[in-house]
């Protein structure tokens, strides 16, 4: 029988799952309960071509599962017969303690609950969705894979803060980089599509939330998210990158507390803060919009910091890889995004980057290259899909 992984995203109001097969990479069947907790909740199971949609309340996480079962059960496919050999939740934060994915036993449970602080709004949520899962799946394995688990191989030169070297030891501070299933997948993916490993590759995740690692041979070496996702790129609501004195400057000029500040920089910064949209294609229209002056220049400067930030990740991861083979872009914007492709790779025109203007036009949805046959690196579009790497790690511990 074909055998299938359940893979479950649980959030703060919502739960996504996708039910995979992990050698072909068929969606089998997936769905998301949103809005739980409030007064009227909304879940969408699809399968076979057939969308369902039902409102009700969904007071808890708990119902929210019961309601995924549900619909396995009414809608298909019966998930007594579908093969499951796994149940794979994604993690955003593992600290130290995960180098990999994790068979989920109580300890394991506990030590997720432990980093909380350091996740404090994804983990708590994650854990909702373990428990439940847990409950009412219990007789098949439950497997946590972690966002930061790629990064954990990070040298200690990219890791390491120069913070106070016991202050960090302490609280453990270190940099523990995100998005490291999709980098992992994508480097992974990408080594195979051009049937090397010896690879210098820059991997740029730019989704709402967004990074870029490099990856040498396929060993990460460097990550622009750090202790949290707030450092790095620009991305749709979070600053990336800023003097830490900002904070200082902010509390004592502007009075604020630090739960404003932390809600400013990640909730109401990035291009939402610079533009008032957080959507590129909406960033786009007011920069193509003639009629407002005022607005235009403001979005065309935003995109510029949003382009430049790329650009300088560029050259020094470039310079630290000692080289460059492949830049690969992926997620919301990396994939779809052909304006923002285009502006990096013009920038990088004086270092013999050329891109093929029309490979880059248009959204195929498919692994491409997008440069010229003599431009100095390649250039890619390669589509991420999370869920699939975590059934496949989910598959590597049974
Ligand atoms: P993700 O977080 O990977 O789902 O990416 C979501 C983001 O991708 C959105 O906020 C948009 O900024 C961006 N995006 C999605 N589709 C397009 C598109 N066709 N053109 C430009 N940006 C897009």
């Amino acid at each position: 029988m074909t055998q299938t992984v359940l893979v479950i995203n649980s959030g703060s109001s919502s739960i996504k799952y996708q039910l995979i097969n992990p050698e072909t990479g068929d969606a089998i069947a997936k769905g998301i309960v949103e809005r739980i907790g409030e007064e009227l909740g909304e879940i969408t199971h699809t399968y076979a071509g057939d969308v369902t949609s039902e409102e009700r309340a969904i007071p808890d996480h708990e119902v929210g599962m019961r309601e995924v079962l549900r619909l396995f059960d009414e809608k298909g496919p019966a998930l007594s017969t579908a093969g499951i050999v796994a149940v794979g939740h994604r993690v955003v934060q593992g600290g130290k303690y995960f180098a990999g994915p994790a068979l989920i036993t109580d300890e394991v449970r506990n030590l997720i609950e432990q980093l909380c602080p350091m996740a404090p709004l994804h983990n708590p949520a994650h854990l909702k969705g373990i428990d439940v899962a847990r409950d009412l799946m219990s007789d098949i394995p439950h497997v946590a894979v972690f966002d930061t688990a790629f990064f954990q191989q990070l040298p200690a030169k990219t890791s390491t803060y120069a913070l106070n070297a016991q202050v960090a030891e302490t609280y453990a501070v270190r940099r523990y980089g995100a998005h490291g299933t999709s980098h992992q997948f994508i480097s992974g993916e990408v080594a195979k599509f051009l049937g090397r490993d010896d690879l210098k590759q820059i991997v740029m995740h730019l989704g709402n939330g967004a990074s870029v690692s490099a990856v040498k041979n396929g060993q990460p070496i460097d990550t622009s998210m750090g202790l949290t996702p707030l450092e790095g790129l620009v991305m749709g609501t979070r600053t990336g990158d800023i003097d830490p004195a900002v904070v200082f400057h902010l509390a004592r000029q502007g009075g604020m507390s630090i739960d404003e500040i932390d809600h400013l920089f990640n909730k109401e910064s990035g291009m939402k803060g610079l533009t008032g949209e957080t959507d590129m294609r909406s960033v786009w229209k007011l920069i193509h919009n003639d009629e407002d002056h005022e607005t235009q220049a403001k979005a065309r400067v935003a995109m510029d910091i949003y382009i430049n930030r790329l650009l300088k990740y560029v050259g020094s991861y470039t310079a630290e890889l000692g080289g460059l083979d492949v830049i690969t872009f992926t997620a919301g914007i990396g994939e779809n995004d052909w304006n923002v492709r285009r502006e990096l790779a013009e920038a990088l025109a004086p270092f013999g980057v050329k891109i093929d203007l029309e490979k880059n036009d248009g959204r195929i949805g498919e692994p491409r290259i997008i440069s010229t046959p003599d431009s100095s690196v390649l250039l890619l579009v390669y589509p991420t899909n999370e869920e699939l790497a975590i059934a496949q790690q989910a598959l590597t511990l049974l």
